[in-house]
């Protein structure tokens, strides 16, 4: 981490910002489990590297997400960061590894996040623009393998939400309350199809069809009845 830290103190500089910033590394960051006085930014889709510890195979992924949970008290400021592993698909019991990143992505993430604190702790006016995208434009080929991706197991990935670089998080809450919601009203809908209802006039399930099929044919043969003997007792 000693170049995160290095980088990471040279835009605090850059930015003119006097107090102390300091940048830890801290694996047991939960998104959206923030202590009073902690602020968050989720750097989305960012392009890492992977390397297997077990069978070296290596691969690239442009939905590597990184998690700053950061707070400013006394003068002083912390960052603790959590960048999200993925696993080889190679390996049957592959580990978890960590994510590299290029320099030039190191940069923009870390500029992202400066201007993220200078937003929430000194209130100036930060546009999303001004914030860097962190992918770089390399090919990366294949699907996203959600299966060996700790975002998506903790559900930090989101396969259809173009969010690039901004820390969308009240949506994707939405989104999951919706998606609990419709779940919920699909299981309360249910126990009306259960055998032991009886079906009435009133409910849609009546089969009305089938009433005035039998109905009607049962018309058509009284009238042939009707037709037949009026016919033999004028005879
Ligand atoms: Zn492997
Ligand atoms: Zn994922």
């Amino acid at each position: 981490m000693g170049t995160w830290q290095e980088v990471f103190a040279a835009k605090i500089a850059d930015m003119h910002l006097t107090e102390p910033w300091k940048l830890q590394e801290d694996d047991s960051l939960q998104v959206h489990v923030l202590k009073p006085g902690w602020k968050e930014f989720v750097q989305r889709r960012a392009l890492g590297r992977f390397q297997c510890s077990q069978c070296f195979h290596e691969w690239s992924s442009a939905k590597v997400h990184v998690l700053f949970h950061m707070r400013q008290h006394r003068g002083r400021g912390k960052v603790r960061m959590r960048a999200f592993r993925q696993a080889c698909r190679r390996c049957p019991d592959p580990r978890l590894e960590e994510p590299e990143f290029s320099q030039e992505t190191m940069e923009r993430l870390l500029h992202n996040l400066v201007l993220k604190i200078l937003e929430y702790f000194y209130h100036l006016p930060i546009q999303p623009s001004d914030l860097l995208e962190v992918v770089v434009d390399v090919p990366v080929l294949g699907p996203h393998d959600s299966a060996r991706c700790e975002g998506c197991q903790l559900g930090v990935c989101r396969e259809s939400r173009p969010a690039p670089v901004l820390d969308a998080w009240e949506p994707l809450i939405d989104a999951k309350k919706a998606r609990t919601h419709r779940t919920m009203k699909h299981q309360r809908v249910r126990p009306r199809a259960t055998p032991t209802h009886h079906p009435s006039p009133f409910d849609s399930n009546f089969p009305w069809k089938c009433c005035c099929c039998v109905g009607s044919s049962l018309l058509c043969v009284l009238a042939v009845l009707l037709f037949v003997l009026l016919y033999f007792t004028k005879k």
